[in-house]
């Protein structure tokens, strides 16, 4: 079964359109106001194609499994492999987050790990039950709950600053009516808040409200642009408007958490280094590697030649 795998994996990398020679720089820029450009940031650039993007699903999930934080915003509807549905929970869903929720979920999460910024969500939820709460306290007193969590009084700030547009706004404390809104809508009603950057808005899009959005973090980024799914010059920006014109909605979700689980699990993919990285994970069983050698065997640098003479 692994063999087989392995030659589905190698058949597909001689078939696949090879990744575009990168210029040195992008032909034109682009510009916020120019829609039609930058709505294909690398139009030349052909990959990742639908599907590679479906093997990589599959061969992350072969070797993780569905990562466990995330089954509860899994949509029934998700296309399973052949393979396991490993953590599955068909009811996850009826326990719905609150997009509020959602929102300062992943402000918390930013710079930190999954366990300090749970941690940071629990301990500001016990000391403030509800949002009016936070609103009204002192930042310090803010600051102190969610401290486990890193970046305190910026993450305060951030979130003090969200709520109380959100109360002027709307005169009360609640997100839900976005759940009746379009993608579009949704990004350029949140875009209109203080302290809700692009890719806070593309993970509530993704989780909280079911969307086919595919949000790019620094790990993420990192293995798209190692294997090749992005120009060599790209930036994150444009590797979210990229990755999302060419990754078929019905794979986003799981693809996105398999690959931000992998980049957090592999030395090879981590973007910190294996040295940082205390896991066992064996990186000879990381499926991207083919990935990688076939990137540099076609830009022709040297593919050392062991036993060289
Ligand atoms: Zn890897």
């Amino acid at each position: 079964m692994q063999r087989s795998r392995k030659r589905k994996q190698a058949q597909f990398l001689l078939q696949s359109p090879l990744p575009i020679k990168s210029p040195s720089k992008p032909r034109k820029l682009i510009t916020g106001s120019d829609e039609k450009h930058s709505a294909e940031p690398y139009p030349d650039h052909l990959r990742p194609t639908p599907e590679e993007t479906l093997i990589v699903r599959d061969d992350l999930l072969t070797l993780h499994g569905f990562p466990k934080e995330f089954v509860k915003y899994r949509r029934p509807s998700s296309e399973s492999p052949s393979g396991d549905l490993n953590g599955r929970e068909d009811d996850g869903l009826n326990e719905k987050e609150s997009v509020l929720d959602g929102l300062v979920s992943v402000i918390l999460s930013q710079n930190t790990t999954d366990t300090n910024s749970h941690k940071a969500f629990s301990s500001l939820k016990s000391a403030f039950p509800t949002w009016e709460e936070v609103l009204a306290a002192e930042s310090k007193c803010v600051e102190d709950t969610i401290r486990c969590g890193g970046l305190a009084p910026t993450k305060t700030a951030c979130i003090k600053n969200m709520l109380s547009c959100l109360l002027e706004r709307k005169g009360k404390l609640c997100f839900e009516y976005l759940r009746d809104m379009s993608t579009e809508e949704i990004k350029s009603e949140l875009s209109k808040y203080k302290g809700i950057g692009p890719k806070t808005v593309a993970c509530v899009l993704m989780f909280q409200l079911q969307r086919d959005d595919f949000p790019v973090d620094t790990h993420i980024f990192h293995i798209a642009k190692s294997i090749g799914w992005v120009p060599e010059f790209a930036d994150i920006k444009k590797t979210y408007v990229h990755l999302n014109k060419r990754i078929p909605n019905e794979l986003k979700f799981d693809l996105n958490c398999l690959m931000f689980t992998h980049g957090k699990l592999c030395p090879q993919c981590s973007k910190r280094g294996s040295n940082r990285l205390k896991t066992k994970f064996p990186f000879e069983s990381c499926p991207l590697l083919n990935y990688r050698k076939a990137l540099i065997c076609d830009s022709g640098e040297m593919l050392t030649k062991s036993g060289n003479g």
